[in-house]
């Protein structure tokens, strides 16, 4: 059976066809294709056509597919039983390595996904502080829960319904939206709304509207003004967690948050995530505190197996520093290719995560990211895809590279995206 034929069984008892929104490639106008492996910096479809990968199962996969070390971990672990529902020593292990590597930790609870983790980290900053209030910033994105999808960016963005029905009116008014790297934005909502605003959440990275670092003092004003105001801060590292150094963002920009979610990378592509901060604020959680958050399969042995794995790579010596190297030559290698066709589009990269916005003059906020030519890197996307690469399947996302994209894999990816760019005219 080819694509097609899958694609509409499983549009038949599948929502749309997918588990999850972006996949289904509507923002670029094609029907999507159908994974069967994957290995190193390459994804293999149904029908045995490689393409060089660049969405790396949207952030987690920095060690490359298939890695021999976690796949060994996970089928050791799985010898010994799926899940108890019980303590283990290993996501002992687990926590402690988190909390030694990434710096505002000091105690960190392990959840499924990154929805899960941020919104338990803003009932906790909720319940902590006593108020209800939540700044967000416009296009970014934290996962699926009530909260958070107000103006949210990612799948929500890429087709045009950041904000959800069957949001209720209330939770919806208690979320604050701010505009990213415009700290005057958020300090209009502070006096606004004084003593009542709980907690700044904020991807101190965005890469749901596409790549937009943080501009020189914004985070650091983020900062300020929430120690100021009583409120917590928190950064949503899902993405940038151990993907822009082993300490994510925090270490990368030296910001000290209250509470941090971790996702994506830390479970090595399986379903672990995980949030912690502050002892004081950790220590409400029951059944040490009153703060209620559970999870059947929290902590998973093959999940925790896999993220000890994943730590152990990463931790070896200069793998940043190679990642970091890697990153800079992919950059350099789009960037010519958009050069030598005299063409300007706007390049952001912090370390391995990086997107190429169809517009001219830079992109440092939402607003100048939504005026990016969708319609040309949708074109552009499925002549990659027909040239065997396999990039974001919408101009506001994020693509990513593993340690396993060396240069001459990123050479070929350039030579197959410039020969895409040829074929647009
Ligand atoms: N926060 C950020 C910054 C994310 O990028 C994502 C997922 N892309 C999430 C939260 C939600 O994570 P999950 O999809 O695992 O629920």
């Amino acid at each position: 059976m080819n694509h097609a034929e899958w694609w509409s069984r499983a549009q038949k008892v599948i929502p749309g066809g997918v588990n999850s929104p972006v996949r289904a490639f509507k923002s670029v106008g094609c029907d999507p294709v159908f994974i069967h492996r994957a290995d190193g910096p390459t994804v293999f479809d149904t029908q045995g056509k490689a393409y060089i990968d660049f969405v790396g199962s949207w952030g987690p996969m920095i060690l490359g597919h298939n890695n021999p070390q976690v796949r060994s971990a996970v089928g050791q672990a799985a010898e010994r039983g799926m899940s108890f529902g019980a303590n283990t020593q290993a996501e002992v292990e687990f926590a402690e390595k988190l909390v030694q590597a990434v710096p505002s930790l000091e105690q960190v609870r392990l959840v499924n996904s990154g929805t899960e983790a941020t919104l338990s980290a803003v009932r906790l900053a909720r319940a902590v502080t006593g108020r209800d209030l939540l700044i967000k910033f416009k296009g970014n994105y934290h996962g699926h829960s009530d909260s958070f999808l107000i103006a949210a960016g990612s799948g929500a963005l890429t087709h045009g319904v950041p904000s959800s029905p069957g949001v209720p009116q209330g939770t919806a008014a208690c979320t604050l939206l701010a505009d990213y790297n415009k700290l005057f934005s958020v300090e209009e909502l502070f006096n606004n709304y004084p003593g009542q605003i709980a907690a700044v959440i904020v991807e101190p990275v965005a890469g749901n509207m596409g790549c937009v670092p943080p501009l020189p003092g914004f985070l650091e004003g983020l900062r300020a003004l929430c120690t100021q105001a009583g409120a917590l801060l928190i950064f949503d590292e899902v993405m940038t967690g151990f993907r822009l150094a082993l300490g994510g963002a925090q270490e990368r920009f030296c910001i000290d948050p209250d509470l941090t979610t971790l996702g994506k990378v830390i479970g090595g592509g399986l379903p672990l995530a995980a949030y912690g901060g502050k002892h004081q604020y950790m220590q409400q959680l029951s059944p040490a505190g009153p703060v209620y958050q559970a999870g059947t399969l929290s902590g998973n042995p093959l999940a925790t197996a896999a993220g000890l794995a994943v730590l152990q790579e990463i931790q070896k010596p200069d793998f940043y520093e190679r990642l970091e190297d890697l990153s800079e030559i992919w950059e350099a290698g789009l960037a010519k290719i958009f050069k030598d066709r005299g063409l300007s589009v706007s390049i952001n990269r912090v370390g391995a995560m990086l997107t190429v916005f169809f517009k001219e003059g830079g992109v440092a906020t939402f607003d100048e990211a939504l005026q990016s030519d969708t319609d040309l890197y949708a074109k552009w996307f499925r002549a990659a895809l027909k040239e065997g690469v396999y990039m974001a399947p919408s101009q506001f996302e994020a693509s990513f590279i593993s340690i396993l994209h060396t240069e001459e894999i990123l050479t070929e990816a350039c030579r197959r995206l410039g020969r895409a760019l040829d074929s647009l005219n």
